[in-house]
C-alpha cells in the first residue's frame, strides 16, 4: 500500500468556490434567461496594463537570443527586482527592510501554504476568523490542525480570533498562547484592517511569547486611509517577530502571471537559528519560483508609467467597493470594508450565509460568496467583491437594494 499522508484525507468536503460554481451552472440551467451578475470573485478583471505587458514582450524576446537568454533564476530573485522592492514598498516608508531580506515568489499563496515548514510539528497556530483559507488548509495538511467538527466547522488544535461587528472585526490576544499568528491586512474576506497601534499589540505580544506574526498584506495598494499601515514593518519590534507576504496579483493583475515575494527579515531567530537561513533552502526555490520574465514584469510595476497605469486599476475596482458598501449601507444593511480592500462584508440578519447566497441568486440574480466559507465566524455574513465591471456593479448593487423594498 502507498503510504500517504494523512492528513490530506482530514480537509473536509469540496471546496467553497467549487460549491459555488455548481450552484450557479445548475440555476443557471433551470433559468436560462437569468442575467447572472457575479460579485463573488477574488481574483483580477482588468487587462494586465500596457506598459506592464511590454515588459512582458521585451522578456520574451531577450529569452529568444543567445546573448540575453536567462535560464534558472537565482534562488531568491533577481536583484533589480528585489532591491526596486526594497527601496519603494519598505524604504521610502521608512522601514527598514534590505533587498537581501526579499524572497521573490510565484505567489502569495505558495509562500504562506509553505510558510509552515519552517515550524514545528506541534506549533499551535492562531487565525483570525473568517480568513483566507489557505492558512488553516496547509496546517491541516501537515498534521497541525487536531481534528475537524464538521458541526462547528472548527479544528481542535486551532486557535480562533473572532472578528465580527461586535468587536469591530479586530482580533482579541488569545488566552491560550499560540506560536504562528496569522494577520491578514487588509483582511479577505472582510476588508477590514489593523492600525499600527493594533498591530503593535500583537507585534509586542509575539515578541514577549516566542511567536512569530506571518502576515499577510496581499491587498496592501487598496489602503487608502492614512492610519493603516501598509506593511507590517511600519510597527517598531516586527523585524524580530514577523514574515510578510506581498502579491502582485490584485495591484497589478498577475494572477494569471503569478509573482509575490516574502520578507524574512534577518533578525527573525529562534535561538540560534535563523528563519531566514531556513527560508533560503526552502520548496520551490530555483523550480517553481518565479521566471525572470515575471520578474521584469514586476519590474514594471515600479516603473512611472507602471505605477500611474496600476493605481489606475486598483482605482477602478475600488470605485466598484465603494458602491457596493454605499448601496448596502443606504439599503439599510450592516456592512463594512471597501475603504481599504476591494471586499465588501455584509452581515445577513437572520439568514445564514448560504440562505442568503440562494436568496441572492434567485431573487437578484447577483453571486456573492457565503461568510461561512471563510472560517466559523464567518456565518451570517456575506463577501461581495469590487472586481466586476462597473457597469455590473452598479446594477447589481440597485437589484440588492430592491430586495429590501
Ligand atoms: N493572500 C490573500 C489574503 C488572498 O486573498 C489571496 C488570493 O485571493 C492570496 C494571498 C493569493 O495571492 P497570489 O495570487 O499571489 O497567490
Amino acid at each position: 500500500m502507498i503510504k500517504i499522508n494523512e492528513n490530506y484525507l482530514k480537509l473536509p468536503g469540496s471546496y467553497l468556490f467549487s460549491t459555488i460554481a455548481k450552484k450557479v451552472k445548475a440555476y443557471q440551467e433551470a433559468h436560462p434567461d437569468a442575467d447572472i451578475i457575479r460579485l463573488g470573485i477574488g481574483d483580477v478583471t482588468l487587462p494586465i496594463a500596457p506598459s506592464i505587458v511590454k515588459a512582458l514582450h521585451e522578456a520574451v524576446d531577450e529569452m529568444g537570443q543567445a546573448s540575453t537568454f536567462h535560464g534558472y533564476a537565482p534562488d531568491l530573485g533577481y536583484d533589480f527586482l528585489r532591491e526596486a522592492i526594497a527601496k519603494a514598498d519598505y524604504q521610502e516608508r521608512g522601514c527598514q527592510i534590505e533587498a537581501d531580506e526579499i524572497f521573490v515568489s510565484d505567489g502569495a499563496k505558495s509562500d504562506c501554504g509553505n510558510i509552515q515548514e519552517l515550524f514545528a510539528e506541534d506549533a499551535r497556530i492562531a487565525v483570525c476568523d473568517p480568513v483566507y483559507p489557505v492558512y488553516v488548509d496547509s496546517n491541516v495538511m501537515a498534521g497541525r490542525t487536531g481534528q475537524y467538527d464538521s458541526v462547528s466547522g472548527t479544528w481542535s488544535n486551532v486557535i480562533y480570533l473572532p472578528c465580527t461587528m461586535e468587536n469591530g472585526f479586530v482580533p482579541a490576544l488569545p488566552d491560550q498562547v499560540p506560536d504562528m499568528i496569522y494577520l491578514c491586512n487588509p483582511c479577505n474576506p472582510t476588508g477590514t484592517t489593523l492600525t499600527k497601534d493594533e498591530l503593535k499589540v500583537w507585534v509586542d505580544y509575539a515578541n514577549a511569547n516566542g511567536a512569530v506574526i506571518l502576515y499577510d498584506a496581499a491587498y496592501e495598494a487598496y489602503i487608502t486611509e492614512e492610519e493603516i499601515p501598509h506593511t507590517i514593518y511600519e510597527v517598531e519590534g516586527a523585524r524580530t517577530c514577523a514574515i510578510e507576504f506581498r502579491s502582485y496579483s490584485k495591484n497589478a493583475g498577475f494572477t494569471g502571471v503569478r509573482l509575490g515575494f516574502t520578507v524574512v527579515p534577518k533578525d527573525l531567530k529562534s535561538g540560534e537559528a535563523s528563519l531566514h537561513d531556513m527560508w533560503a533552502r526552502r520548496h520551490g526555490t530555483k523550480y517553481n519560483g518565479a521566471p525572470y520574465i515575471q520578474q521584469k514584469a514586476g519590474l514594471a510595476v515600479y516603473s512611472e508609467e507602471g505605477r500611474r497605469e496600476v493605481k489606475e486599476q486598483v482605482a477602478y475596482y475600488m470605485r466598484n467597493a465603494r458602491t457596493i458598501y454605499d448601496g448596502l449601507k443606504e439599503a439599510g444593511y450592516d456592512v463594512v470594508g471597501g475603504v481599504n480592500s476591494p471586499y465588501v462584508w455584509l452581515h445577513t440578519g437572520e439568514q445564514t450565509s448560504w440562505e442568503f447566497f440562494d436568496t441572492l441568486l434567485d431573487k437578484a440574480h447577483v453571486v456573492g460568496t457565503p461568510g461561512s466559507g471563510f472560517g466559523p465566524s464567518g456565518e451570517h455574513y456575506f463577501r461581495l467583491t469590487g472586481f466586476g465591471t462597473y457597469e455590473n456593479t452598479v446594477k447589481a448593487v440597485e437589484r440588492i437594494k430592491n430586495l429590501k423594498k
